[in-house]
């Protein structure tokens, strides 16, 4: 099992939610799924999961009004 990069703590698999500031414009990705220490609570997201939250928040970046809310499955 992957371990945390702080505190050494054991990762298990979790959803979050992931938030993003683009100068000013507030994007919420929900229910990403990610690993998150079990001790500590961070949160950390595989190489897969980040490009795909690339994808979203670069598709979102057109459309966008002051706050834009999205599920990760959607
Ligand atoms: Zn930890």
């Amino acid at each position: 099992m992957e371990k945390c990069l702080f505190c050494k703590g054991d990762l298990v698999d979790s959803y979050s939610n992931y938030m993003a500031d683009l100068d000013g414009h507030f994007i919420i990705i929900k229910n990403v799924p990610c690993h998150k220490c079990s001790q500590c609570g961070e949160v950390s997201y595989s190489g897969a999961i980040v490009s795909e939250i690339e994808k979203i928040v670069e598709k979102l970046r057109d459309v966008l009004t002051e706050v834009a809310i999205v599920d990760f499955a959607a």
